[in-house]
């Protein structure tokens, strides 16, 4: 195969293929859990259609429902950026995502590189293939396994023409498109499944092959002088408003919004004609803004073109099935308790007609929103393959139907996903099972779930176990009552605020009875899930990367949530009774913060000493409070 090529060959406990959001958080999750990693990933830069390449802004549970935004290596990533890039330039973007993955230690990041073969196990007769449920959208070409086990996948890096082989013991597929399923044969599911399947109320009559289209985005800045257009002479030509269906066009004037509309696929392949339709979206795009500029008063005269992105961002293709599938109805259900929630959504159910473009409606192309008002769970078994027993999945291509991947496929809650997969990947590889095995030991399961929200990752119904030295301790504060800290909930949820609000220079402290043993400390501070404690237009809070630059927008910048406790110091008390600082920080900007202590200690205590509001006059949010979700000792 391939012979003439250069080629090199790793060895890697999980081989992530495709480095979107759901991509890059499983590699960065596994690695940090102790596994090896390779990511390999098609394009220069990181982050899907979350990159500079498509630049669509990460939505999640969060933008629609109070107090829900993911946090773990999301909430990270999204500090990260709001304190590094507040002018959110799309450069510094990708290169913190690139960061993420290139400077983790334990993963082998290859870039530019597609993934284009497996390896199969010897295909074990002994398994069958269930069929699919009576009504079942058909499963495609990939319903019969070619083996049951992936020994290694290959893909080709062009920028140095050489052929990369991974060998792994688990292979995640975020590549959204499931390049792994015509390549191992594991089944999966295109189309929109019928009503009778699920029981769904927004399934079809009849099953079809149909799905959301693919879209390109376009950015441009307001300037103070007039500027000029002209279309390339192969722009489509829309004179008026009715040439483009009346579909909304205010996103000069609202920044949270954007020419989503300009969406064509649903109707064919989104694979097979990803390149013919790229060619009929950058007509309709520079289209688009021509009339915007030409055709009409669209209050665009000062306006200018920034980027057309060029490769469009998909919605849509094959959904990988798992050992169960996520439907309508368990999305709607938020209070409905999966024994294996790993992750959790919240976006609406946002489902685009196949369309597009094209169809004759005003509003875009929505078929069916609902608001959810409640999280809900998203279980391991959608997360791994049904017949295929190393591989895994995180993305849009997760086991769900048709309904329930319209709210499941934004960013956010793929984020998740990523970390939950990632971190199962490492707990399979370290305790010797297949994924399916983290499932079938309940042991494992728990295990999975601690470990998830020990990494403050949140997962609806479940408390985190808080530690046993933090249980055997006594808890005091110096101010108030700080005994939710032991409640295992790190968010206002649940009608309760489950946080501690303190005062800088007092202390909260764990004293033990004798001298004891402690690692260190974990430390979950206040990140202003609601992006409500910070300055920026009101309309872009919660968006991270805003594609429209108004000068009438005042600031698309933003500043830093006040909230954050910035300064603070952790100090342990020895079995002589003296005080020693042991940690201590004075730029704090993240979230969740551990820190070894690693000596025996009569007592620790957790000293606050600013915030990133306390060093602004006359906020809102008081200059010296703090709000803290968890401190312990570990
Ligand atoms: C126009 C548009 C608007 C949207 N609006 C929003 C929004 O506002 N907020 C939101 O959160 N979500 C939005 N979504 C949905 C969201 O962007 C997608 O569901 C999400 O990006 C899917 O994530 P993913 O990680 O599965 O796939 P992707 O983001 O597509 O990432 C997968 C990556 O894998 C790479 N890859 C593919 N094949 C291979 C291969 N063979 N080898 C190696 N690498 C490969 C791809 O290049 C890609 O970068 C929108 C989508 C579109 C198209």
């Amino acid at each position: 195969m391939a012979t003439g090529l250069r080629e090199i060959c790793h060895e890697a406990d999980l081989c992530v293929v495709g480095g979107g959001m759901g991509g890059l958080l499983t590699a960065v999750a596994a690695a940090r859990r102790g596994a090896k990693v390779v990511l390999m990933h098609d394009r220069p830069v990181l982050g899907g259609n979350a990159s500079s390449e498509i630049r669509m802004w990460i939505c999640g549970a969060g933008t629609r429902v109070r107090n829900l935004q993911e946090t773990g290596i999301m909430e990270e990533i999204a500090l990260d950026n709001m304190v590094r890039n507040p002018s959110r330039n799309w450069s510094l973007w990708d290169a913190l995502l690139y960061e993420k993955a290139r400077f983790e230690p334990n993963i082998d990041l290859i870039l530019n590189c597609a993934c284009s073969e497996a390896e199969m196990s010897t295909p074990d007769s002994a398994r069958s293939t269930p069929p699919g449920p009576s009504g079942a959208t058909p499963l495609s070409e990939g319903s019969t396994p070619v083996g049951n086990r992936i020994v290694s996948v290959a893909g080709f890096q062009s920028t140095t023409q050489t052929r990369h082989v991974v060998r792994a013991k688990i292979f995640a597929d975020c590549s959204g498109d499931s390049i792994l399923a015509p390549l191992t044969g594991a089944p999966f599911r295109t189309g929109r499944e019928a009503k009778a399947e699920f029981g769904e109320e927004f399934g079809l009559p009849e099953a079809d092959r149909r799905t959301m289209g693919s879209s390109l985005l376009i950015q441009a800045r307001e300037t103070d002088h007039k500027v000029e257009f002209t279309p390339p002479p192969w722009a489509y030509d829309f004179p008026d408003d009715e040439a483009l269906n009346h579909k909304p066009h205010e996103c000069l004037f609202k920044p949270h919004t954007n020419f989503y509309w300009i969406e064509l696929g649903g109707e064919a392949d989104t694979i097979a004609d990803a390149e013919s339709l790229r060619d009929e979206l950058l007509k309709i795009a520079f289209g688009v803004w021509d009339h915007m500029k030409n055709h009409g008063d669209h209050g665009a005269d000062n306006w200018e073109l920034e980027w057309v992105g060029f490769l469009p961002g998909k919605r849509e293709s094959r959904r990988y099935v798992g050992d169960y599938t996520l439907t309508q109805n368990d999305v709607e259900d938020g209070g409905k308790v999966f024994e294996d929630v790993v992750a959790y959504g919240g976006w609406q159910i946002d489902n685009h007609l196949p369309g597009g473009f094209r169809m004759e409606s005003q509003g875009g192309a929505h078929l069916q929103k609902r608001r959810l008002s409640e999280p809900y769970a998203i279980p391991y078994r959608c997360l791994y393959s049904r017949d295929i027993e190393n591989l895994m999945f995180a993305g849009r291509n997760i086991s769900a139907s048709h309904i329930a991947f319209a709210s499941t496929r934004v960013m956010g809650t793929i984020g998740v996903m990523g970390q939950a997969v990632g971190t199962a990947a490492a707990l399979a590889v370290e305790k010797g099972v297949a994924p399916r095995g983290v499932y079938e030991d309940k042991a494992l399961l728990h295990e999975l779930q601690r470990r998830l929200m020990d990494d403050d990752c949140f997962l609806p119904g479940l408390r985190r176990d808080v530690s046993p030295l933090a249980r055997a301790a006594t808890l005091t504060a110096d101010y108030g009552d700080a005994s939710d800290l032991l409640n295992g909930v790190d968010r206002r949820i649940w009608g309760r605020d489950n946080g501690y609000f303190g005062k800088t220079n007092c202390a909260v402290t764990y004293a033990f009875d004798t001298p004891t043993f402690v690692n260190g400390f974990r430390l979950v501070v206040d990140s202003d899930l609601d992006r409500e404690n910070f300055d920026g237009h009101p309309d872009l809070l919660t968006i991270p990367m805003p594609l429209f630059r108004g000068l009438g927008y005042g600031n698309t910048s933003f500043t830093f949530p006040r909230t954050v406790l910035k300064r603070f110091r952790v100090e342990a008390q020895g079995a002589d009774g003296t005080w020693e600082t042991v940690f201590e920080t004075a730029d704090n900007h993240q979230r969740l913060i551990r820190g070894a202590i690693g000596r025996e200690c009569l007592a620790i205590r957790l000293v606050p000493l600013s915030t990133w509001g306390s060093e602004l006059k006359d906020n809102d949010y008081g200059s010296s409070t703090v709000h803290i979700f968890a401190f312990e000792p570990v």
